[in-house]
């Protein structure tokens, strides 16, 4: 086998209470790549297509997090790599995650598997470092493993995979305004008061309980974020309506999608999900900001093959 295609999934990170840590990944949402074996050593991307990004492999992120998986390697052969990108960078749905998880995954299965999906994150961490100025696995972490995880450390790297009830929905906003993660990282404060880090704590221990034992009730009354979201919602145009909105139509809870503009409702059924579409879409249609909305259920494969 000497070339690949794959699917790499678009992620919904911090999930209200779980800001930096939690993660979870969506099943029809995401990019496509090819992955070739090549004689000429190093690693060249060939084609990006979907929106403008650099081709050079230092500064796209499917570039670095392949050249440091590359460096790790003691190979007489190279990678070229293709990008067909259907996540808008910046639209907080993990769109540079999908690219630095995409390249390492097709690598790593050309090659027989060497490294297990935790390394595969540390190398797609370099990669993920470029867009965001930090290194943080919380979107990289759902792309490869699928699911619910936890990013417990990253130094060292500790991922736990948390199983998702099988009827969990997500719908997902996507305003068609770019907010950088690095931007959106600024605004936030350097203190949390006891008092609030308590509630959010409380409210992670739950909401991973939750997830545990199936328990929807739970899920909704843990997904709040005391610690962030005051912050970073001003950022996105008609965030608190579309939030109640999304919860008037019966969304477990409702909260900004990574670092934004991207605003994810998660709710029991396909139907309800619908209904927060609808919801979503009553309140964006009298803008004049374009979106789109998803509806996916959780994706526990993450990146995978596809031809
Ligand atoms: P997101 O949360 O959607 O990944 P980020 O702000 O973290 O958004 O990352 C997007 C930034 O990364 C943009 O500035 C973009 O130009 C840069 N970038 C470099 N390579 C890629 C890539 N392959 N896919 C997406 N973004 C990339």
């Amino acid at each position: 086998m000497n070339e690949i295609k794959l699917f790499s999934p678009a992620t919904v990170a911090n999930v209200s209470c779980g800001f930096d840590v939690m993660g979870f990944c969506l099943d029809n949402v995401g990019d496509e790549m090819v992955v070739r074996k090549i004689d000429k050593k190093g690693i060249f991307i060939s084609r990006v297509e979907g929106f403008n990004l650099p081709k050079e492999a230092e500064l796209n992120v499917a570039g670095v997090s392949a050249l440091a998986m590359y460096d790790a390697l003691d190979v007489d052969f190279g990678f070229e790599i293709e990008i067909y990108k259907n996540i808008k960078p910046g639209s907080g749905i993990g769109s540079s995650a999908a690219s630095a998880v995409g390249s390492v995954f097709g690598m790593n299965e050309l090659i027989g598997r060497p490294f297990n999906k935790t390394q595969l994150t540390e190398f797609a961490l370099k990669g993920e470092a470029l867009a965001s100025k930090c290194e943080h696995a919380d979107n990289l972490a759902p792309a490869l493993f699928g699911g619910f995880t936890l990013v417990k450390s990253v130094a060292p790297l500790q991922i736990l995979e948390i199983p998702s009830p099988d009827d969990l929905y997500a719908t997902i906003i996507h305003p068609q305004i770019e907010i950088k993660t690095s931007e959106s990282r600024a605004i936030l404060p350097n203190k949390v008061p006891l008092s609030k880090a308590i509630t959010q704590w409380a409210n992670l221990g739950s909401l991973v309980h939750a997830l545990h034992t199936s328990n929807y009730d739970l899920i909704k009354s843990a997904l709040t974020d005391v610690v962030v979201e005051p912050y970073r919602s001003k950022l996105i145009p008609l965030f608190t309506e579309v939030k109640q909105a999304s919860l008037n139509a019966g969304a477990l809870g409702a909260g900004i999608s990574g670092s934004g503009p991207s605003i994810f409702a998660l709710s029991k059924g396909l139907e309800q999900a619908n209904k927060i579409k609808e919801a979503m879409l009553g309140v964006y249609a009298n803008s004049d900001i374009d979106f789109d909305i998803h509806i996916s259920k959780i994706n526990t494969e993450g990146v995978k093959i596809i031809a």
